[in-house]
């Protein structure tokens, strides 16, 4: 693996750090405290911006409008703009709308495609993904309730699902829901897209999260889909492979989140040493001074690089041998990182005392709001289980 930057990427990062500091970090305050809806007329002149600097959509094919960059150089932007809660909106590679734009791109039809891709890109539409469901074991999607039942040329859906990300103001669903409950667990589902001006697609309540009910893109909303009909012309690739299309939307998703999370950890690092060295603790010593606070500093600095580069790594083997390849190190990164992260931001937390609970700094927010990475696209337990069971298939008893 070359670790050399190529000098686009160089330049680009380069870009990418002067517009987080210089543009994005200064609305924080404001996305703390306000309703987020009211920021959104600034966020879009940020969008434009970015748009003109041709660094918009970093992921996406540039034959779609994007940057068209491959997972590794992909995941070194993530890192770069996960230094703030709103940097991948603002840049356009934000999830769900991200692994939507995937999934659209491998499996749309040209009607889909013509209908929510381009818009969907541009920015211009959200969308949302719904699979989780409130009765149902998430952890295990294959346990699923929501049916979708043929009737003339259209599905009518019904089911209750939660924690669909981002579902205020989507101008689209893509749900997960049973087609055919006879055939086997992992062929019994598909993908349907729902607009959300269906009738009988009811967003009940945006979801009270660690005590903070968010709004539009960063609302978490439980739906019921209640005889809910669409058109069968909305199925998203082939009916039965709901499975497999939301595994190949998850392989390079991780490395997005995972990186997003590195950037997350680089950012309460850099606030736990310039609090450490500026906080008086006695008359003459800061807590840099303090040998617990310098361990804590040398731990998670190791902690963020190994994180870091066993990412990295994963996504060069992605693009080098495909996810498949690559699924016992998209098990160790998931949860790797997502442990770090929550270490390094609890560590930063402390070092700043009182003011790390409040919302002067992101570090509560990010405290809240990271938690849940050890949870999402399958649990802490999950990944390890998975992992060993790949890892023990290799070996036999004597
Ligand atoms: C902030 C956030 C955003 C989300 N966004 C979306 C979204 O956009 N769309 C969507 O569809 N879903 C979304 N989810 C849902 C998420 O994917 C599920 O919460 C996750 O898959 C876990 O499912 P569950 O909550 O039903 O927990 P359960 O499956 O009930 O598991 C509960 C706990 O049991 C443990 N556990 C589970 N399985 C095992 C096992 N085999 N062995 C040992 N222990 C186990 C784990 O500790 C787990 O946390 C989101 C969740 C959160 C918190």
């Amino acid at each position: 693996m070359d670790f050399q930057l190529s000098e686009k990427m160089e330049a680009a990062l380069g870009l990418i750090d002067e517009f987080v500091n210089a543009e994005l970090v200064p609305m924080e305050t404001a996305f703390l405290t306000k309703d987020f809806r009211t920021l959104l007329p600034a966020i879009e002149k940020k969008r434009e911006m970015v748009k003109q600097m041709g660094l918009w959509a970093p992921g996406h094919p540039q034959e779609l409008g994007g940057m068209g960059l491959d997972l590794v150089d992909l995941g070194l932007v993530s890192e770069a703009l996960g230094r703030t809660p709103l940097g991948h909106f603002v840049f356009g590679c934000h999830a769900p709308d991200a692994g939507n734009v995937e999934i659209l791109h491998l499996y749309g039809s040209p009607e889909q495609n013509e209908r929510y891709l381009k818009q969907l890109v541009a920015g211009s539409i959200r969308s949302c993904f719904s699979m989780t469901e409130v009765e149902m074991p998430g952890s295990n999607p294959v346990m699923m309730e929501t049916t979708a039942v043929k009737d003339g040329d259209d599905y009518v859906i019904n089911g209750q699902k939660w924690y669909t990300t981002a579902a205020d103001g989507a101008t689209f669903a893509i749900v997960m829901a049973i087609t055919d409950p006879e055939a086997p667990p992992h062929q019994r589902a598909s993908m349907i897209i729902v607009p959300t001006d269906t009738p009988g697609f009811d967003l009940v309540r945006n979801i009270n999260i660690m005590g903070h009910a968010g709004e539009d893109y960063f609302s978490h909303a439980e739906i019921l889909y209640h005889s809910c009909r669409v058109p069968q012309s909305n199925l998203l690739g082939p009916e039965g492979q709901g499975f497999v299309i939301a595994q190949e939307r998850l392989g390079p998703g991780r490395i997005h989140h995972c990186m997003r999370w590195i950037g997350v950890c680089n950012r309460a690092f850099d606030l736990m040493c310039a609090h450490a060295v500026s906080r008086p603790i006695s008359p003459d010593e800061t807590l840099a001074d303090k040998d617990i606070v310098r361990a804590w500093i040398a731990e998670c600095s190791a902690e963020i690089q190994a994180a870091r580069l066993l990412t990295l790594h994963t996504a060069w083997k992605i693009e080098q041998l495909g996810w498949k390849e690559a699924r016992q190190d998209i098990s160790m990164i998931k949860f790797v990182v997502a442990g770090a992260m929550q270490k390094v931001v609890d560590r930063a937390l402390q070092v700043h005392g009182g003011l790390g609970m409040t919302d002067d700094t992101i570090l509560a927010f990010f405290y809240r709001h990271e938690r849940a990475a050890r949870i999402y696209d399958g649990p802490d337990e999950v990944q390890k289980l998975s992992l060993a069971r790949r890892i023990l298939s290799e070996y036999k008893a004597p």
